[in-house]
């Protein structure tokens, strides 16, 4: 299959691109799209057919449930048993936005969509190119990460085509997403809500509207436990290379320095994925991926992803990663660049 780009402005879309790509929508094709979060690979989310293909063109697990996007929070009726109250609250507040949340689904959701599970993942993103795609389309668009799975997330339609190209029928192309990492992902089905993937929405922002009232599942502080949502037990975000993040409260940038420079008077390639205060310390030889400045998670988030590709075309032996701190958009960059890491981590600054 060939796959057709359609370029169109993010704050003004051409509708007729967009109508194009809701009628390859609406026949059960399938069609990648940018939102504020990073770029979805959509399909007829009431249609099982149509929601096999986002598997098969993937590679994804067909256990790892896939979520709805919708135009308008009114559509959530039809997909949901019922809407709690503090599942209302987060609505209200977050949508159209970087949250999603996952409550008791009705008949009308395929099993496909939802893995067999007897939950549905929700979420009203605020990218006009998104909600005017899903609005003309006329159905909810499941729509996971539009790369290979196990892959980095892409924020671009390059990077969209890089892992997907000639398995999808087109991709909308708006340039690259404001936010960079995927969606807050809540499970509203306890009478405690539950994040189950840190993203858009942080933790701060979840807690100002519930207070005490919500929990972080405990697989994502690396207890040894099941996980709750299926997505998290599979390997994500990964570079070609294999990856090691430093990370701690104080000396990452320093013991990094002291291992990169080791390893780049051997013979192997070394690439780092650092921030901007870091780049700048590191020795000639190594390659630079520079995420932005430590000191703003929001600017390493969107560009995260960018910086976990770059070295899938100027190949090296082993990436080593800077840790930023946890707090705001740090704890979804943090989740992300340790699941990327397939958990191999330095722990830095301890004593002895
Ligand atoms: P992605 O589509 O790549 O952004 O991943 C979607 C995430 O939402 C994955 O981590 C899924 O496991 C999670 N998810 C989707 N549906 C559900 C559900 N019903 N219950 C729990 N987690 C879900
Ligand atoms: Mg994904």
């Amino acid at each position: 299959m060939k796959t057709q780009v359609y370029v169109v402005n993010g704050a003004n879309p051409d509708f007729s691109l967009l109508a194009k790509a809701a009628e390859v929508l609406r026949g059960g094709g399938l069609v990648a799209f940018p939102t504020e979060t990073v770029y979805g690979l959509g399909a007829n989310g009431l249609n099982s057919g149509a929601v096999a293909k986002i598997f098969v063109a993937k590679g994804r697990p067909s256990d790892n449930p896939l979520i709805l996007h919708i135009a308008d929070a009114s559509e959530v009726d039809k997909l949901v048993r019922q809407v709690p109250v503090c599942a209302r609250a987060l609505m209200d507040r977050f949508w159209p936005g970087p949250l999603t949340v996952v409550l008791e689904r009705t008949p009308a959701v395929p099993d496909g969509v939802t893995g067999g599970l007897n939950t549905v993942a929700i979420r009203q993103p605020d990218s006009v190119v998104a909600r005017d795609l899903i609005r003309l389309a006329g159905i909810p668009l499941a729509a996971p990460s539009a790369n290979s799975s196990g892959r980095p997330s892409p924020t671009t339609a390059q990077a969209v085509l890089a892992d997907l190209e000639g398995k999808i029928d087109v991709v909308v192309d708006a340039g690259p997403c404001d936010i960079g990492v995927e969606s807050t992902v809540v499970d509203c089905t306890t009478s405690v809500p539950v994040v189950l993937r840190p993203g858009g929405i942080t933790l701060e922002m979840l807690s100002a509207i519930l207070g005490d009232n919500i929990k972080v599942d405990s697989a994502l502080r690396g207890d040894n436990v099941t996980p709750r949502s299926p997505g998290m037990k599979y390997k994500h975000y990964a570079p070609l290379a294999p990856m090691m993040l430093y990370e701690g409260e104080t000396g990452v940038a320093q013991e990094m320095l002291v291992d990169a420079v080791r390893l780049a008077l051997s013979t192997k390639r070394v690439g780092a994925v650092v921030s901007t205060e870091t780049a700048g310390l590191l020795p000639e030889g190594v390659a630079v991926a520079d995420y932005g400045s430590r000191q703003r998670p929001e600017e390493v988030a969107a560009n995260l992803y960018k910086a976990l590709r770059k070295f899938d075309n100027e190949p090296v032996d082993v990436i080593y990663a800077e840790g930023i701190v946890e707090s705001g958009l740090g704890l979804a960059v943090m989740n992300r660049l340790r699941k990327a890491a397939g958990y191999r981590i330095v722990k830095c600054g301890r004593e002895g």
